[in-house]
């Protein structure tokens, strides 16, 4: 399997914006055919790509900014032959192109599409990882505009004497500032360790904020696995765990972690927050939907406890865009993210950087906040790296 390699600019500087902005197909040229892809259109806004086989068809999209190219992101790729290309950037007439990329095990071929873009309305599914450095903090928008926040990082719970718990600053606030929220359909505590209730005790106390539920184990409105957060009509946010699985209430606190499974069209979101494993072999014993396109890693890249094993990342990993986000602050006093090996095949985005660089080239720590952006098909990557 030719496995792809390219090269992710330092500076990133596509940055967010609250309402997402779709940039429509325009002036598509074809640079080459391939072997492996039979035929490739646009027409409406839609790409229409057929291969020769069934095989594997990855996206990935570029921006070009005063004649650098900017990487955008991966694909996620249905099975189907046509593909909505949507694309969140703000720049007006700017030059974007997208690569397709077939591939089977011996062979693949990249053909180009390029074009201008012209912002229209679109939303797209958010996630924010948002980089509180030492803990884990999840903004959600979904495409009908509900807001969730899942854990708030250490927020000023931290220590000030440890500059890796972010001296004790309200990072998750003041990012949540950043964007102009000021409701959530749901605040929703993991697990009640510091490092993920403490930034989201600083937004219930802050009196800027109202929300809806205030989903936690100590209050869990009778949700219970297998049911669904009811919001978009389009995303699911079903429930794989919550409190300890049975007969497990000895297992530490990080297994009453909060796991829920995102879909949203061809796209899986795997967050599992400390979730060690216990809750993994749980899940995979009980034939639960693990797979996913996106793993937001357990436990802050730890494998210790049985986290991420071999069984469960083959388990989560079993789609074409194999993407994990770990959360974790630089020079934090754990060693977190310990096991880096563990994800060597797959693509990681860190939000702080290692004690030691990881080996692998797939690999891109130091990112600070990584937002994706889905449409259902495509999961674009940026990162607020500066
Ligand atoms: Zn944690």
């Amino acid at each position: 399997m030719n496995l792809i390699r390219f090269a992710l600019p330092i500076i990133f500087s596509i940055v967010f914006f609250a309402c997402g902005i779709n940039e429509k197909l325009s002036n598509a040229n074809i640079i080459h055919d391939s072997g492996l892809i039979s035929q490739v259109m646009v027409e409406n806004n839609q790409l229409f790509v057929k291969a020769t086989e069934d095989i594997h068809l990855r996206f990935e999209y570029y921006c070009r900014i005063d004649n650098k190219d900017k990487h955008l992101g991966w694909s996620v790729k249905g099975l189907d032959d046509v593909f909505n290309i949507s694309i969140p950037c703000k720049y007006e007439d700017s030059q974007y192109y997208i690569k397709v990329r077939a591939e089977n095990s011996n062979a693949f071929q990249d053909t180009v599409f390029y074009f201008y873009a012209s912002p229209s309305n679109f939303s797209f599914l958010e996630m924010h990882f948002i980089d509180v450095e030492q803990g884990d903090a999840t903004y959600i928008k979904t495409p009908e505009n509900y807001s969730i926040i899942i854990d708030g990082g250490y927020g000023t719970r931290g220590s000030s004497k440890l500059d890796w718990q972010g001296f004790g600053q309200p990072l998750a606030l003041n990012y949540i500032n950043s964007l102009g929220i000021d409701h959530f359909n749901y605040i929703i505590e993991t697990h009640h360790h510091a490092d993920h209730y403490g930034g989201l005790s600083d937004i219930k106390n802050s009196n800027t904020y109202t929300w809806d539920y205030e989903l936690s184990n100590n209050n869990t409105y009778n949700y219970v696995v297998g049911q669904n957060l009811e919001l978009d009509s389009d995303v699911q946010f079903k429930i794989l765990n919550i409190g300890y699985p049975p007969g497990q209430s000895n297992s530490g606190i990080n297994n009453t972690s909060i796991v829920l499974k995102v879909n949203y069209g061809y796209a899986d979101f795997l967050l599992t927050g400390d979730a060690e494993g216990v809750v993994q072999n749980y899940m995979m014993q009980n034939s639960m939907e693990l797979k996913a396109d996106l793993f937001k890693i357990s436990h802050h890249g730890s494998s210790s406890n049985g986290t991420c094993n071999t069984e469960f990342l083959n388990t989560v990993f079993n789609k074409d865009t194999k993407i994990g986000i770990i959360s974790f602050g630089t020079n934090n006093p754990y060693g977190h993210p310990k096991a880096l090996y563990r994800f060597s095949d797959y693509y990681v985005f860190g939000t702080g950087t290692p004690p030691d660089q990881s080996p692998y080239q797939n690999h891109y720590f130091n990112c600070g906040n990584i937002i994706t952006y889905c449409d259902g098909q495509a999961i674009i990557i940026s990162i607020d790296n500066n």
